[in-house]
């Protein structure tokens, strides 16, 4: 397995990691550099979407399906612009999201037959300095996550019905959530340019925005900055927090 940059030197990649978000998009802005950083190391990633964000824009001459279907068709595209092809898309209601036990269930399923070693998630605190980042959409799925991560996906009496489709139990290692007080700076200087490809894929949310490229920049600029990178990287950042 190869290594990624982190503020404090290279570390191993994941063999596997699953991102668990709300919304299409919310995986390009927060996190999309380092799952092109993740994907060169050659670590295998895979998205699960609670949402198909069908309530993510104000033109109500579309109906809600097409946006569903034209926001999967540019996460896909934007997947694919940092080596990720494999998708699950759990098809709960946009705007509507709570952490119930079928979320649980859902996200719990698909760690299962993802497996991975890393969940990266949204985080389950609001931020009081950045509103966006506490859509109730993004709290109750980082909620859920977080319970299905541990212990419904690693405990064989949670959601027996699971085992009965034949998903056997999966232990996570570790979470590293985005938005939370952040413990590790990623480097994605390298991988900036498929970050700024990956937004612009998800046009129906993105093609009006002014310098988006310039936005991203001076986001991960600071972001690497208050990391403690050298002058002139680039960074993602997100609080690891131990699971095994
Ligand atoms: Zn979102």
């Amino acid at each position: 397995m190869g290594e990624i940059l982190t503020g404090e030197g290279k570390i191993s990649a994941p063999e596997r990691a699953l991102i668990v978000v709300a919304h299409p998009d919310d995986i390009d802005f927060g996190m999309a550099g380092t799952v092109a950083a993740l994907t060169h190391a050659g670590c295998e990633v895979a998205y699960c979407l609670v949402t198909s964000g069908e309530a993510g824009d104000d033109d109500l001459s579309r109906s809600a399906e097409e946006l569903a279907a034209l926001r999967q068709v540019e996460q896909t595209a934007a997947a694919a612009q940092v080596g990720v092809s494999e998708l699950h898309w759990l098809g709960h209601p946009d705007g509507m999201v709570v952490a119930d036990l079928s979320l649980r269930r859902d996200i719990a399923r698909v760690i299962r037959i993802t497996r991975p070693d890393v969940v990266l998630c949204q985080t389950s605190i609001p931020n009081w300095d950045h509103i966006y980042i506490s859509h109730p959409d993004h709290l109750a799925t980082a909620t859920a996550a977080l319970a299905a991560v541990y212990p419904d996906a690693r405990n064989p009496r949670a959601f027996p019905d699971l085992l009965d489709e034949g998903h056997k139990p999966h232990g996570v290692s570790e979470i590293w959530l985005v938005g939370a007080e952040p413990n590790r700076w990623i480097d994605i200087t390298d991988s900036f340019d498929h970050k700024v490809e990956a937004l612009r894929a998800h046009r129906s949310q993105t093609a009006e925005m002014d310098d988006l490229e310039g936005r991203l920049r001076e986001w991960c600029s600071s972001s690497a900055e208050a990391g403690g990178l050298p002058p002139g990287r680039l960074a993602e950042a997100f609080r690891v927090v131990a699971a095994g």
